[in-house]
């Protein structure tokens, strides 16, 4: 056997190893992913049927960031780590949420912008004002398409 164990055929970027647009698509990721090494199979293109059995391929929280013991955990089905997945992705999706509620009233891009700034000045996170410009403008985008 060429690849040793029980291999198969990554589901998340079908081998590439790389997650593309097309991959993101198809998962019904385009507001939470951009295109990247895939964290899925580290890049390999291969992964364990173990893995297939328990971790749906458009798990966000299973990202190139996770540490390697959180990875361990959500393949061995432990709770705790699949409770954090699970907050993980309702965080994005009230991001996304909150994101359409202020378009929706009548909030300019930049507007929306500003506000996430003044929350994220109480509770401090990483993105740039330009990076939140672009995510913005995605998610706008994506819900007129
Ligand atoms: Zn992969």
């Amino acid at each position: 056997m060429i690849f040793g164990g029980n291999k198969v055929e990554c589901p998340r970027c079908l081998g590439k190893g790389v997650v593309e647009k097309e991959d993101i698509i198809r998962l019904d990721r385009v507001l939470h992913w951009a295109p990247d090494s895939c964290a899925y199979c580290q890049g390999q293109g291969k992964v364990s049927t173990e893995m297939v059995e328990m971790v749906p391929p458009g798990l966000s929280y299973l990202s190139t960031n996770l540490p390697f013991y959180e990875r361990e955990a959500l393949i061995k089905g432990d709770p705790a780590a699949w409770e954090r997945a699970e907050y993980d992705e309702l965080v994005a999706q009230l991001y996304i949420d909150e994101i359409i509620f202020l378009h929706r009233h009548d909030l300019s891009n930049e507007q929306i912008v500003s506000f996430f700034q003044l929350r994220s000045s109480l509770s401090p996170q990483e993105e740039s004002r330009e990076e939140l410009e672009v995510y913005v403008q995605r998610v706008i985008e994506h819900l007129t398409v």
